[in-house]
This record gives structure tokens, sequence and C-alpha cells, in this order.
């Protein structure tokens, strides 16, 4: 049987239970435990796909096509883990399964209760997840003390119970501030959030505690007899200049070390030394690139997590530091693209929904074909990039895509079924991994070294095919096709340094030891350019 580790956070939200359960998970898979990593959320959407960006982040595909939290992102590029569906719960999706259950007659005519149908099915939804792992983590969303994580807890409680606590271990994730007039590090909310836990019969095994400066170990003793958890069980989790290092972090606290222990797994050896050497180029990069993200939410950093990550991945095999510029794209329809965009190497345009700053990217896409500057479109990038293309190149008046123009002369991207009339494709988007194979020689050939890819995706709008002749004779180079030659997935443009647009998400894919080919060679391709500007 697997054995579960629950994390709870206090205080308050935006601790990084996230980042410590990847941590964690890193930790346990470099000891050569299998692990699964799953997030439950209290909120009551069934899933953050129709979240706003603004409010909840990016919202992260997996290779099934399940719209997810974006700590699921965090899981996989800490670990090994493939997530699907199952990594990922909220308080809605609960409910939902519960009353579609009970509209089937499945409970016999009972009264349907939040104990025990809701926690019963929390718990299966946990307990799925370790099937074939050796440790199950789990996250639980929120902060101790709101009504909404509830059934959350009350599930983890009775699951800890069920299977014994050599099987089970509560972490809690608190916040020691330090008061800067009095400088002083404070226990009191720690003490404050491990009671109220412990109102709900929670008793933490171990406290994280989120803090700006190591804890000393005087302190630890006292949060440790106010919290009633062993001195060694309680952990800095002291801020850090790159997340890669976290699991570093807590190692050197002991943290593997004491899980082993209190879950009687037997004490491999740890390594972590592709880790470390990753971080190692992290710190230490031999010169430094600047990229300029075109988007439209700039300011909420959450929304392009992957994104970034990806970046600063494809830095490190060309040893760079990749440096971000997030550029509005408001701010280039107003400025035009050149101020914006000056000192970028390398320009991207991700992913994005809407009609708010499409013209600005599609000027910044105009810009980088023009001045030969490195150019990495993702999903909208790419359609942007095809459009601009179509307009200035082509010559096809007005060309657009109907989700910003319904009644364009020239619909380079519509929904299929606008066109085909039937609702295979729906309006209902295209979602998760699918097969693309790549033209030999192409730039996205050069970077994969294979012509056989999977990609995931999540967009509504596909290339129109009626547009392909027409743009291929003005110099637009297809090199990418799903397999049945139905969708377009890769563009790319010749007489050009590097200018590649593709319908799926590549960012999802990207790992920290195993970063993703595309973000490498864009990122290689910006240095160059930066290397020749300034000779
Ligand atoms: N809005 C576009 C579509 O739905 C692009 C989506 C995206 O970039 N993820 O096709």
């Amino acid at each position: 049987m697997a054995k579960f580790i629950f994390i709870t956070g206090g205080v308050v939200s935006s601790l990084g239970k996230g980042i410590a359960a990847a941590s964690i998970g890193c930790l346990l898979e470099s000891r050569g435990f299998k692990v699964s990593i799953q997030k439950l959320d209290p909120y009551i959407n069934v899933d953050p796909g129709t979240m706003s960006p603004f409010q909840h982040g990016e919202v992260f595909v997996t290779d099934d096509g399940a719209e997810t939290d974006l700590d699921l992102g965090h899981y996989e590029r800490f670990t090994t883990q493939v997530s699907n569906r199952g990594n990922n719960y909220t308080a809605g999706r609960i409910y939902l399964q519960v009353i579609e259950k009970e509209r089937r007659g499945d409970y016999l005519g009972g009264t349907v209760q939040v104990v025990p149908h809701i926690t019963n099915e929390i718990k299966e939804a946990i307990k799925a997840q370790g099937k074939d792992v050796d440790v199950v983590i789990v996250e639980v969303g929120g902060t101790v003390g709101d009504i909404e994580s509830l059934p959350f807890l009350e599930a983890i409680r009775q699951l800890h119970l069920e299977v014994g606590r050599a099987n089970a271990v509560f972490i809690h994730l608190t916040l020691i501030p330090y008061i800067r007039a009095s400088h002083e590090l404070k226990t009191k909310p720690t003490q404050h959030s491990v009671k109220e836990l412990r109102s709900i019969g929670i008793q933490p095994d171990i406290l994280l505690c989120r803090t700006e400066y190591p804890i000393p170990r005087d302190m630890k003793a006292k949060i440790g007899l106010f919290c009633n958890v062993p001195e060694e069980a309680v952990i800095t989790a002291k801020d850090v200049e790159h997340i890669y290092e976290c699991p570093l972090f807590f190692a050197q606290e002991g943290l593997d070390y004491i899980l082993l222990k209190y879950m009687g797994l037997p004490l491999h050896e740890r390594h972590m030394e592709k880790w470390e050497e990753f971080i190692g180029t992290l710190k230490h990069p031999d010169d430094t690139v600047t990229i300029g993200i075109v988007g439209k939410y700039t300011q909420y950093e959450d929304s392009y997590k992957s994104l970034r990550e990806a970046l600063i991945h494809g830095g490190v095999p060309n040893k760079l530091g990749v440096h971000l510029k997030w550029i509005e794209a408001e701010d280039i329809e107003r400025e035009g693209p050149a101020g914006p965009l000056a000192g970028c190497h390398g320009i991207l345009v991700p992913g994005g929904f809407g009609e708010r700053g499409v013209e600005g990217k599609i000027q910044a896409a105009q810009y980088a074909r023009l001045h030969k500057i490195p150019y990495f479109g993702i999903c909208l990038g790419m359609q942007l990039a095809s459009i601009e293309f179509a307009r200035s190149v082509a010559k096809l008046e007005g060309a657009n895509s109907t989700e910003f123009d319904a009644k364009t002369a020239n619909p380079i991207f519509y929904k299929l079924r606008d066109l085909l009339g039937d609702d295979t494709y729906g309006g209902n988007m295209r979602l998760g991994k699918c097969p693309c194979v790549l033209t030999e020689g192409s730039l996205a050939h050069k970077a994969y070294g294979t012509l056989e890819i999977s990609e995931r995706h999540r967009h509504r709008y596909e290339f129109n095919k009626a547009y392909l002749e027409p743009l291929a004779k003005v110099g637009l180079v297809f090199t990418g096709l799903s397999p049945d030659g139905k969708f377009v997935e890769v563009v790319e443009l010749r007489d050009h340094p590097w200018f590649l647009g593709c319908q799926f998400h590549p960012e999802f894919k990207s790992r920290p030891l195993n970063p993703h080919p595309l973000f490498r060679d864009f990122v290689q391709a910006s240095h160059k350019n930066k290397v020749k500007s300034e000779e």
C-alpha cells in the first residue's frame, strides 16, 4: 500500500505549498521512490478552465486534456510525474460527482451528506492515486480556518485514521513573520494555526516554517513545544533565490530523512547531482539574453508560469541566464513596436484568448519578421504571426481569425464547425496531447531531433487549410501537421534566423533536467542575435 503525505497551509495564503509539495516529491524521487502528487482545490468551479488568469493564474493542461491548477506544473517540473485528471480535484468536481450519483439513484434513497458522502468521494479520489506509487503527496489548497476546505481536511483526517499513523504524515506549512522594528521572528501565528488544525482533529507531524531568516534552534524547540511536534520536525523553509533550490534546502534541514523515518521507508541514498548541476548553471551562466514576452496579463506573472519556467530551462543547456521583459500588447498598439521591444534579443507571443491586445501582438510578430529578430509564437502567437504574414506578404486584405472578426473576408483561422457545419469539434477546445509530424530539415525537426512528436493543446481555432497554398506560395512554411493532415501545427519562415509558430503549448512539457528543445533553440537563436548586434 502507498504511504500518504498530506500538506496543509496556515496563517496566510501564497506561502508556496505547491513548491513545497513538488520539492518533497523531488526529494523522494531522488531517493528512489515513486510518487504521485495531487492537488485538492476547495473552490466550487469544476475545474479552473473557465477562471480568469487574473484570478487564478495559468491553467495547466495535462496529456489527457484536463485543465488544472498551475501547481500541477510545479509537480511535473520537480518530478518525473506525468499528471492526469486524477491529480487535481476541486470541491466543485467532487460535489458534481456526488450529485450525479445521487441523481442516478446510487445512494438508494439515503440522505446525501457532507460526511460521509462528500468525504468518501474525496478519500476515493486520493486513494486512486496510490495504485502504482510508493508515496502519494496530497496538497490541500486554501488556508486552515477557511470554511471551504473543511470537507477536505475532514477527509484527510479520516484517511489518516484508516491507514494508520505509520502510513500517513501531516505536514503543515506556516509563516514565521519577521518584525523589522524589533528584529524578531514571531511564532504566535504558527501556534494559532496549529491550534486551529488540532481543533478539527489534525495534529501535524512536521512544520514547514516559511521565514526570511533561518530559525534558531531554541526557537525551533519553542515552536515544537507549543505545537506538539519534535524539534527535528520543525523545518526552516527560508526564502530562496530560485525555486529549484527548495529541495536542496529541505534536504539540508533533514526533511527527507525524517519523512522516511516517520513513514518507515528505507533510507536509500539520495542522488541530486544533476539537479545541483542545473542550479549551478542557473546561478552562474556565461552570459544573459533578453526575451520580450508580448501578452496581456503581463503584470500577473502567474498567468504565464510554465512559459517563464520553460524559458529559464531553455537557457541552461546554452549556459545562458534568460532575462524576461514583460510587454503589454496594448503599449505596442499605443506607441508602436520599436519602443516597447527595444533591447529584446528574441520576441515571444504566448497563448491567449479574446480580442484585447491582438493588434499589438500582430505588430510584434511583424517587427520580429522584418528586423530578423528570433520569434516564437505559441498558440495565439502562431495564429497571429500567420495572420500578419497573410496581411502583409500575401496581401490578403483584412485577414484574421474569426475569433476576432467573425465576418472577415479572409478567415485564416476558424472554428472547424463554422466551415464543416458539423459539431465534431464543437465549440469545445482541442485539449491535451496530439501527435504531430514534422518536415525534415525544418527548425522544428532540428530542435526535436525526431519527426514524430506529441504536444499538449488548448485552443478552439484552427488554421484554415484553404489558405495553405496561397501562403506557402509566398514563403510561409508549414512544417508540422497532424498525422491525418487535418491540422496545421507548426509554421516557420525561411530567410529568417529563427521564426517559428506552433499551435500547441510546448511550455507545459519543459522540465529543468529536460528543457524543451524549442525553447532551448529559441534562446540560442536569440543569443546569437545579441552577439551579432553587439559586433
Ligand atoms: N484563442 C485562440 C484559440 O482559441 C488561441 C488559444 C491559445 O492561445 N491557447 O484558438
